[in-house]
Order: C-alpha cells, then sequence, then structure tokens
C-alpha cells in the first residue's frame, strides 16, 4: 500500500512539474511514505532525518544555495506525527496528498495535521507514476475495521472505505489497455469489500453482466467483473482476512482463467487461544477448513502467509501448534513477524516478555519448516511447461514469476525478455526458486 501510495505521490509531483531523482543530495523535495507496522521501521526514520539535516547543512555552504523540503505521509501514529514534527517540513495525511504542490509553492504551515481531510477514497483515484511497464497496483480500498490485537493499521488509516467499483474496473482496463500483464488488488482486508453501483449509468460496464438497476458489488463480484476485460493479464491480490475469506471467492478464483492461483491467507498464530487474544475472530479448524474448499476448488493453488511469533503471552505449546499447522498446511511461503509492540493497540498493556532470542528462535524453527514444505511443493513443477511473466535481468539470468507467483530463473542470452510472458520448462526446484529454460 505505500509502494502504492508512492507511485501516487509521484504522479502529482510530475504534474506539478517535478524530477525524480535518484540522489538524495540533488532533491528539492523528499516525500518519505512511512510504515508504522513494527516499531523497527519507525526507528529507520529517526536516521533518515539524521540524513535529510546533513543534506540540509551541506546546501547551506553552497553558493548556489537551493532548499531541500522534506515530507513525511503514509501510516504514522498520531503520537509519532508530533515527534516527526520537529524532524520534517511537514507531516501529512496521507489522504491529503493532492494538496502537496500548493504546500510545497507556499511552505503553507509545519504541521499539516490540522487540514481537513477526505474522508473518502478520493485519493486513490490519483493518477499514479507507475515505476514498472507491465506490473501495477490498484487499491481497491483503504483503512481497517479489524482491530487485531497487534495492529496499528486501523489507527493509522482509520476506518474501512471500499473504492466505487467502476473507478477501480477503469484503472485496470486502462492499465491492461496499455501493456499491463500483472494486477495486483490492494487493500488490507479485501474480502469485506463492497460498493453500490448503479447498473444504468455504467451500462458500458456491466452491460449483459447486471440485470438489476442497482446492486451491490462483493470482492468476488469485483474479480469475476475484472476477469471480464480482454486481455492477457494475471490479477493477483492482498491481504485477505480468513474470517471474511469465503465460498464466493474460491469460486471467483476457481472460474476466473486471469485470476492467479496464489493466496495469501495470513493465519498469525495456530493456537486458538492465541488467536482469540489477537481478535483474529476464527479458530485454526475454521481456518483449515477454508485451505481444503479452496484446494479442492483450485488444485495447482499457492499458498502463502502471515505469522506473528512471540505474541504476548504465547507459551512454548502454544507455538508448536503453529509448527503443526506449517507442516500440515505446507505453505509456499510465509512471511514470519517478529511480535512488536505498540503503542495505542489493545495488546499494548499485555508486555512483550518474551525475549528477542527466543523470537528469532521461533522465526527459525517456522523458517526451517518452510523451507522443507517449499521445496517439496517445488519439486511437483520440475519438468513442467508454462507461463512465467519476466520482470527483471541480471547478467545472463532473467527473473519471473509463474501465475501461482513461484520465483523462476531462467538463463538465456535472448535480449528483450522483461515485461513479457514467456513460456518455459522446468528444470530444477530449489525452496525459494524455480530453475527454468526456455521452449520456443
Ligand atoms: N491486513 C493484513 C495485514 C496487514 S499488516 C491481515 O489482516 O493479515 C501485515 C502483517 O504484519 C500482518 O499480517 C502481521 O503478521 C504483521 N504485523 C502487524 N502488526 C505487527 C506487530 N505489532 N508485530 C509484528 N508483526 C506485525
Ligand atoms: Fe491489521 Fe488486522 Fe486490519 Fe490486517 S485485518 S490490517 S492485521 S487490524
Amino acid at each position: 500500500m505505500n509502494f502504492s501510495d508512492s507511485e501516487r505521490i509521484a504522479g502529482i509531483l510530475e504534474t506539478a512539474g517535478y524530477e525524480k531523482t535518484e540522489a538524495l543530495a540533488k532533491a528539492d523535495v523528499i516525500v518519505v511514505t512511512m510504515c508504522s507496522i513494527r516499531q523497527s521501521a519507525v526507528d529507520r526514520i529517526h536516521s533518515l532525518v539524521e540524513k535529510f539535516n546533513k543534506i540540509k547543512q551541506a546546501r547551506k555552504l553552497q553558493t548556489t544555495h537551493y532548499p531541500l523540503q522534506t515530507v513525511l505521509t503514509g501510516c504514522v501514529l498520531k503520537r509519532d506525527k508530533n515527534i516527526f514534527i520537529e524532524g520534517f517540513d511537514y507531516v501529512l495525511d496521507i489522504k491529503d496528498i493532492a494538496q502537496l504542490p500548493k504546500i510545497l509553492k507556499n511552505k503553507t504551515s509545519a504541521n499539516t495535521s490540522q487540514l481537513c481531510h477526505d474522508k473518502d477514497t478520493k485519493y486513490l483515484d490519483i493518477a499514479p507514476k507507475h515505476e514498472s511497464k507491465f506490473t501495477a497496483t490498484v487499491p481497491i480500498m483503504t483503512g481497517c475495521n479489524n482491530f487485531c490485537a497487534y495492529c496499528v493499521v486501523p489507527y493509522t488509516r482509520e476506518r474501512e472505505i471500499s473504492r466505487p467499483a467502476e473507478n477501480i474496473i477503469k484503472e485496470v482496463k486502462n492499465l491492461v489497455d496499455n501493456g499491463y500483464k500483472e494486477i495486483w488488488l490492494l487493500g488490507q482486508n479485501v474480502n469485506s469489500y463492497r460498493s453500490q453501483i448503479n447498473t444504468n449509468k455504467n451500462s458500458r460496464i456491466f452491460a449483459n453482466k447486471i440485470s438489476e438497476n442497482s446492486c451491490v458489488i462483493s470482492f468476488a463480484k469485483l474479480l469475476t467483473l475484472i476477469n471480464q476485460i480482454p486481455g492477457e493479464f494475471w490479477v493477483r491480490y492482498t491481504s485477505s482476512h480468513p474470517k471474511d475469506f469465503k465460498q464466493d471467492v474460491i469460486s471467483a478464483m476457481a472460474e476466473g482463467n486471469h485470476i492467479s492461483p496464489y493466496l495469501n491467507l495470513p493465519v498469525q498464530s495456530g493456537d486458538n487461544k492465541v488467536l482469540k487474544s489477537m481478535n483474529r475472530h476464527y479458530t485454526v479448524a475454521q481456518y483449515k477448513e477454508k485451505i481444503k474448499q479452496l484446494r479442492k476448488a483450485i488444485p495447482n493453488i499457492c499458498l502463502s502467509t502471515d505469522i506473528i511469533v512471540g505474541f504476548p503471552g504465547e507459551t512454548k505449546k502454544q507455538f508448536e501448534n503453529t509448527v503443526k499447522l506449517f507442516k500440515e498446511i505446507k505453505y509456499d511461503m510465509a512471511y514470519i513477524n517478529k511480535y512488536s509492540k505498540r503503542s495505542g493497540t489493545l495488546a499494548y498493556k499485555l508486555g512483550d516478555k518474551i525475549l528477542a532470542d527466543e523470537k528469532k528462535c521461533r522465526e527459525k524453527t517456522l523458517n526451517d519448516v518452510l523451507r522443507k514444505t517449499a521445496l517439496a511443493n517445488n519439486k511437483k513443477y520440475v519438468g513442467k511447461e508454462l507461463l512465467v511473466l519476466i520482470d527483471s535481468k541480471k547478467d545472463n539470468k532473467y527473473f519471473g514469476r509463474t501465475n501461482t507467483y513461484k520465483l523462476v530463473e531462467v538463463t538465456s542470452n535472448k535480449k528483450g525478455l522483461v515485461g513479457n510472458f514467456i513460456k518455459v520448462k522446468i528444470t530444477k526446484a530449489n525452496p525459494w526458486r524455480l530453475e527454468a529454460k526456455i521452449i520456443n
């Protein structure tokens, strides 16, 4: 989401006449889109402030002095806004970024938190400047209503609001028409996406697809509508919440030939008691049942998850339940996070007594299981012929992803493969990467 927001900020600044520079020291304006999920991300901002201050000092000594303006936005806790206003020229709510050029020009005021910001999703309609010519993110909603006990997102991004379906569909169609091949739909909890649509007004988009005059578009319906866009492209999405991930989305995925058979379904813990104190509203059995249904409908689905190790009070036995779940589900990938105590969240008062070394040890244990399951899953790919969307190149090696989001390395002297679908044959499996050769 922060990456996507940064592309919208770049879009606004470019329209206002700014150009991107790779060198910090040359910049007139630096905008930082920060993350507050873990304290370590917040701490990094302090070192950035020091860096920016050095640039400002050095500029003062130059004969052709041009000032540096620094802006902080993204996911910022109220408490941190008050701290960082000392280090940045402006601290701006993410929903106010359309006002950035005006603020920079007028040097409005140091603390912009008093700006009356849009409570809706209008800022998501700002045209982004995509870094890639073939892969793009499209936010479908912002905010979150779930208040998981460890998480700052509902405080930094406020309540959940869905973007109108017609705006999303138009944006995806436009991207596909312009050659984009991988579209990531974004939201903190995409499964609770809801928008009301007037089908008369949008007859061009919805002709013959929806009979009623007005109807509610769920996430599953949105996927189905996006799937009907003609072109050669894959749609992926993140994040899902297991409590809201239901059969309708499974069916839309199974039926949609553009919808990637890849799912990130964050479980966070394999222990019911921990899930309860995390405020997640599902049990391990319910989670496993959803995975079972998913695998039944889409046998080649690749699965990843998010985990927090060392949540307050997580006993060794409770952690062992997560290990057990990992062995059972056999994930392809997992984002394993060491618990970070966040001020203002429900879990804050539970303390953070599990030692850093113990968290590290639990992280390693899960990684060891994951390496084995990922390798076993990858071995099933050897000998298979499939399409890969090539996204980068280093020396004579190309890298890309399958529709199941598996990383593939292809050795080739051919030119111009980046950004294209290439047919390959998988020759070798590693835990985190498949090796392949091109087939003509
Ligand atoms: N909306 C997504 C998660 C967004 S945050 C969901 O519901 O799953 C991304 C991930 O960061 C989370 O899945 C969680 O594993 C991790 N995370 C969030 N808060 C954290 C914290 N306080 N400490 C460690 N990891 C955290
Ligand atoms: Fe955070 Fe939970 Fe919302 Fe995900 S669903 S963003 S973890 S509060």
